[in-house]
């Protein structure tokens, strides 16, 4: 890695990636400082949950994210063995595993989100922060995310009085090449659209899916909306620096959370 003058590795963006990053160079005695553009890490995010995927480590999740300094245990997390699929034309399929398919956390600032805990472990490691400032137009590792929109994402968090539950949505009617998702933790729930580009900007994914879910008696209040992108387009064929790590290299879950 080219080391700058001031012997320091220069990360641009402090979401999941820049920071799991900053950790992993970090413990491996490579001193480095993260340049966020927002004043506070995990302000892109609002407390919604998402799935971080058992089989797509080698090892299980606790002991991958180790292999990079990170303590899991830190975070609060749910793993998640069973979920129902729901489409248009059929009765919804439960599907079970003996190993979790996906562990739940939820993104944002909070104490108990996987963002501010990273940031802290950074912070623990001695990982330096530049919020709010500009970005160096020499950094090592590009990590500011999505680069070009291929992928939209809308949603509520909302609070209600249901047990846990997750639910897979499938069909063009809810989330066009994509999938929405219904998911309950503690009181707390999020139902979601993750879809592709469409024509027809008029189409109302979001609320289809809420309809949905209301037929089928799941009750909430306090309901806010959120609204992101995604990126899905691998930068073949760059491979010199500086390094794109996590969305800005175009590296997303390609089917979906879970
Ligand atoms: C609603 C939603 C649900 C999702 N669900 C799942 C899921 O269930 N499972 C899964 O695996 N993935 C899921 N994803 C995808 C996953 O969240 C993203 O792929 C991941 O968060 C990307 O992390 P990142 O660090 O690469 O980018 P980001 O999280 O986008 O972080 C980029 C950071 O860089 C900062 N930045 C941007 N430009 C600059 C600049 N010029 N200088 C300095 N800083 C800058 C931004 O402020 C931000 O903090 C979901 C995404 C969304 C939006």
């Amino acid at each position: 890695m080219n080391i700058p003058v001031d012997n320091k590795i220069r990360i641009a963006g402090g979401g999941i990636a820049g920071l799991s990053t900053a950790i992993y160079l970090q413990s491996k005695n490579n001193p480095t400082v993260v340049y966020e553009k927002e004043l506070k890490i995990g302000q892109s995010r609002h407390g919604d949950f998402e799935g971080l995927e058992n089989w797509i480590f080698n090892d299980r999740i606790h002991s991958s994210f180790k292999n990079i300094g990170f303590d899991f245990n830190k975070i609060q997390s749910t793993p998640i063995s069973s979920f129902y699929v729901h489409t248009t034309h059929q009765n919804p399929l439960h599907v079970k595993s003996k190993i979790p398919f996906f562990f739940l956390v939820s993104r944002g600032s909070k104490s108990i989100d996987l963002d501010h805990q990273l940031f802290l472990q950074c912070k623990k490691a001695g990982v330096e922060f530049r919020f709010g400032s500009k970005t160096p137009s020499t950094c090592d590792v590009i990590a500011t995310g999505t680069r070009k929109a291929s992928a939209y994402i809308q949603g509520i968090n909302f609070n209600t009085d249901l047990k846990n539950q997750v639910h897979l949505l499938l069909g063009k009617k809810f989330a066009p090449k994509g999938y929405a998702y219904l998911i309950i933790q503690n009181g707390h729930g999020t139902i979601a659209s993750a879809f592709k580009k469409t024509k027809n900007t008029q189409e109302r994914f979001l609320e289809n899916c809420i309809e949905y879910f209301k037929s089928k008696n799941i009750n909430f209040s306090e309901a806010k909306k959120f609204s992101s992108r995604g990126s899905f387009s691998l930068p073949f064929g760059q491979m010199n620096l500086p390094i794109l790590v996590g969305e800005a290299g175009g590296f997303q879950d390609y089917l979906f959370g879970f």
